[in-house]
């Protein structure tokens, strides 16, 4: 099936959104608006045959119409299949280091590389192509299930859909609407909840199966029962794939491969959980709190 939605159509729903003040609009304005800013360079390269091995070099950032920096000299390195887990109070930066990836916003001082390669001389099309983000603030066009769930894979087949939507636990949900994936959601459509709009978006990046991913609080505004649900979904997504994590919950993270621990000053501890527990430090104190 070739599903083909415009970018008309997506400015259409932004419309919608922005009249009706939902949450989430702001960072598509954001991205909107910085985007004449990020454009291809002159001799920008595609990005080829990804392993997925992220790093950020000693990368220094502030937003242009705000001077204050937010970011100072941060370096991370995420071999490929690796993750790293984010975590740290409201404000220290964590969202905007994963907007730097998909290069939402450009660096102001060091660089960001894949495979070694500064992402600043790759198309922001190959670019954008391999990484998978999951975010609180889930975006459903007006359409099908069928059609949200291909957003990103316009010439998926129906049984890679329905197999995205089984990774995703979803798909016995969508059986029992009365038109499975041809349901229609948004404006007119289907009212579901916030952890079926999470899972349709967790099956899209299954679908997209891109190499690097970005899970941002992705869970943090579900029920407890929604949480356990998606939370077993997203493992399964982060299997083999770069992940960057921002969670709330600590007991989500801790697997990752690198905990950093991130506030206004920069980072502040970084480790595994162990050698953080140990260390007794910040994530030792939100550990015993929580
Ligand atoms: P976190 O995800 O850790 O809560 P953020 O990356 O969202 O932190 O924010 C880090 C800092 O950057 C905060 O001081 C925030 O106010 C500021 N900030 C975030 N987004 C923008 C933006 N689009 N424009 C200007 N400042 C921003
Ligand atoms: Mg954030």
């Amino acid at each position: 099936i070739g599903i083909f939605i415009s970018p008309i159509q997506i400015l259409v729903e932004l419309m919608e959104m922005m009249q009706k003040g939902l949450s989430g609009f702001r960072r598509f304005l954001d991205v909107m608006e910085t985007e004449p800013e990020i454009q291809d360079a002159p001799d920008a390269v595609e990005l080829k045959d990804v392993k997925g091995r992220v790093c950020y070099e000693d990368v220094s950032f502030h937003y242009s119409d705000d001077e204050t920096t937010v970011l100072s000299h941060v370096s991370i390195e995420i071999p490929a299949g690796k993750s790293v887990a984010l975590v740290g109070p409201s404000g220290g930066g964590k969202t905007t280091i994963c907007s730097l990836l998909p290069r939402f916003y450009d660096v102001t001082g060091g660089r960001v590389t894949v495979d070694g390669q500064d992402i600043r001389s790759l198309t922001l099309k190959s670019l954008r192509s391999q990484i998978g983000v999951v975010q609180q603030d889930v975006y459903l066009f007006s359409g099908s299930i069928r059609d949200n769930i291909a957003y990103g894979k316009p010439d998926a087949t129906e049984e890679e859909i329905i197999e995205a939507a089984k990774c995703a636990n979803i798909h016995d949900f969508i059986m029992e609407l009365p038109d499975q994936y041809d349901t229609f959601v948004g404006e007119r459509g289907a009212r579901l909840s916030g952890g079926q709009k999470q899972r349709i978006s967790i099956a899209r990046v299954f679908l997209k199966n891109p190499p690097i991913l970005i899970l941002d609080e992705a869970t943090s505004a579900l029920d407890n029962e929604s949480e356990r649900w998606i939370q077993h979904s997203l493992e399964e997504l982060s299997k083999n794939r770069t992940t960057i994590t921002i969670a709330h919950r600590l007991s989500t993270i801790k697997n990752a491969d690198e905990i950093i621990v991130i506030t206004e000053n920069g980072i502040a501890e970084r480790g595994t959980h162990e050698t953080l527990l140990e260390k007794n430090g910040i994530y030792a104190g939100y550990y015993n709190m929580a």
